[in-house]
């Protein structure tokens, strides 16, 4: 395993739109890997693939109840409302509230190429959601409520 560079705001590979995996072979492997030890050097509870420069749809999240790895991620079902702070590893020293689902059903595979239903409630449904927007280009910063709601 190996950490990789993480990608900053300013940098165009963050807003682009990433690509299917269409094979899970040995490199989309050690890239899951390698996306766990980055996040986890960096303190951070989730890593998309765009955030180290690469553009396939690939997420890495561990908000403490173990590490989920979302492969080909969609969300299949939201329910509810939830507004909280998020940052991002990719945008430093910047945080604010969004609104999210409170609830969200997610379809992706696993590293065996297996078709999983992850569900999510409350922040870690805000960390799914974060996470599938990287790999359509999208960062919390364009999501910031204009006032925090008490
Ligand atoms: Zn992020």
């Amino acid at each position: 395993m190996a950490t990789r560079q993480i990608r900053k705001v300013g940098d165009d590979v963050l807003r682009k739109k990433s690509k299917i995996v269409e094979k899970i072979d040995q490199k989309i492997l050690t890239l899951l890997d390698d996306m766990y030890e980055t996040m986890k050097e960096a303190d951070g509870v989730g890593l998309a693939a765009p955030q180290i420069g690469i553009l396939k749809r690939i997420a890495v999240i561990d908000v403490g109840e173990g590490l989920v790895e979302i492969i080909n991620p969609q969300i299949i079902e939201r329910k509810g409302e939830q507004v909280g702070d998020e940052g991002c590893l990719s945008v430093p020293n910047e945080y604010g509230p969004v609104k999210r689902p409170n609830y969200v059903k997610v379809k992706a595979l696993n590293r065996n190429g297996e078709e999983v239903i992850i569900e999510g409630e409350e922040f870690f449904a805000r960390a799914l959601c974060h996470e599938i927007d990287h790999l359509d280009g999208v960062l919390f910063t364009d999501k910031l409520e204009e006032e925090i709601i008490d």
